[in-house]
């Protein structure tokens, strides 16, 4: 697949100044606000990371990120059911216990290698004979529950003790149809709507170009690596942002045509949040499956992102946002951002170490319901949601090695 494009001779120009370093002066003021936003006490953000400007007391909260953009790894969709949007838990205590263990028993799981340890072809979902060492989880110590009582932890009739005292925001789909992303409420089922998933929705009512050509991109990152998910998702955030601007933009009366200057500054504002991250070629951020040769690498990271380029490009390509798809896609720049981990503590595990913490005599009646459960399960009883994302305060913190503050997600939307 090749990846010489019409549009690099084109737009040269507009792809230069989209790839462009953002000025310190633009960069300043955009921190600025975003320090002020997020009501941050001393802290600044200067070019080269977050200084604290005064003393912080052991266990003090020192800033609140919102995420700009998250994406739940591929495998982990099987263990954990989250809001596309806000990724806490969803449904209740018994669904998520019931899910698991339907598709455990299904012996469906996906593909343990969302850090692409492995390039073969469609193997999404398989059965345990093909899971060969993938298979970590293992059903080996666990002990099936008969199949009823997975089906009435599922619909709701199988209610488990104390439940309630972990009660978990109902389930809404997704507006467009598909049966890929679910959220926690309907506002956040609608703003995710608006900011991406419309783009990259499975479901008919999808505003992908190509539904099919979509679908292909999202089996070859479930197949490679699930960051081309969130770097899809940056794309579609700038598409749809470029498209909101461009609305209120022509409200006020003015002209914008495709490839001119208002156009282009318009293109660079909706990229704004996602350009401001420290830039790393998004092909060079994925981790060497073991079965690529040292010598081969170069190779690979081509054809990967030539593939996905192309795929992506077929899906939800826009002719008014040309330029976008290719300063995203096709030249360079998923932010280094992405490298993120995005953690939410399971509630599953929490009810279990109630259960254990309970007195004696109620814990009795209550590991009467729960231990077969429990050994349903097995030790992955308490495996949390797990993903990448960009936060674009925590993006621009330097590593330490002996860290004096550790990021962590609240029970809170
Ligand atoms: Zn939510
Ligand atoms: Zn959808």
């Amino acid at each position: 697949m090749g990846s010489i494009c019409p549009f690099d001779v084109q737009f040269a120009n507009e792809i230069a100044a989209l790839l462009k370093t953002p000025a310190s002066h633009i960069a300043q003021e955009y921190f600025d606000n975003l320090i002020e936003k997020r009501k941050c006490r001393g802290l600044q953000v200067k070019v080269d990371g977050v200084y604290a400007n005064d003393a912080f007391d052991e266990g003090e909260l020192v800033f609140k990120d919102q995420m700009l953009l998250g994406s739940q790894h591929s495998g982990n969709k099987m263990d954990c059911v989250v809001c596309s949007f806000c990724f806490r838990f969803i449904g209740s205590i018994e669904f998520q216990i019931g899910r698991r263990l339907y598709l455990q028993g299904l012996g469906v799981f996906a593909k343990c290698h969302s850090d692409s340890s492995d390039a073969e072809g469609d193997c999404s979902v398989m059965d345990n004979s093909a899971l060969g060492e993938c298979f970590t989880s293992g059903s080996m110590g666990k002990t099936p529950l008969p199949k009823e009582i997975i089906e009435s932890l599922m619909d709701g009739r199988l209610v488990l003790p104390y439940s309630e005292r972990f009660s978990l925001p109902s389930v809404f789909p997704c507006a467009g149809g598909c049966e890929e992303a679910f959220y926690c409420s309907k506002s956040c089922a609608e703003t995710d709507w608006g900011t991406c998933h419309s783009l990259l929705c499975l479901g008919e009512k999808s505003k992908a170009s190509s539904p099919s050509a979509l679908y292909e991109f999202i089996e070859h990152a479930n197949d490679t690596n699930d960051i081309f998910i969130l770097a899809a998702k940056a794309i579609s955030y700038t598409i749809l942002r470029y498209k909101n601007l461009k609305e209120a933009y022509l409200e006020r009366g003015d002209k914008v045509c495709n490839g001119s200057t208002a156009a282009v500054s318009l293109l660079l504002e909706a990229w704004k949040p996602i350009s401001m991250g420290q830039k790393r070629r998004w092909w060079d951020c994925i981790a060497l499956p073991e079965d690529v040769n040292k010598c081969d690498e170069a190779a690979f990271r081509r054809q990967i992102k030539d593939v996905a380029y192309e795929l992506l490009k077929a899906a939800i390509f826009d002719e008014e946002c040309a330029l976008c798809i290719l300063c995203l896609m096709h030249h360079a720049t998923s932010p280094s951002p992405f490298r993120d981990d995005l953690v939410v503590a399971s509630p599953v595990e929490d009810y279990f170490l109630y259960i254990d913490d309970l007195l004696e005599s109620q814990k009795q009646d209550a590991e009467a319901v729960t231990r077969p459960i429990l050994d349903a399960l097995g030790e992955d009883y308490s495996i949390c949601c797990q993903g990448t994302a960009f936060f674009p305060l925590q993006s621009c913190m330097n590593h330490s090695c002996c860290p004096t503050a550790k990021a962590f997600k609240r029970e809170e939307v």
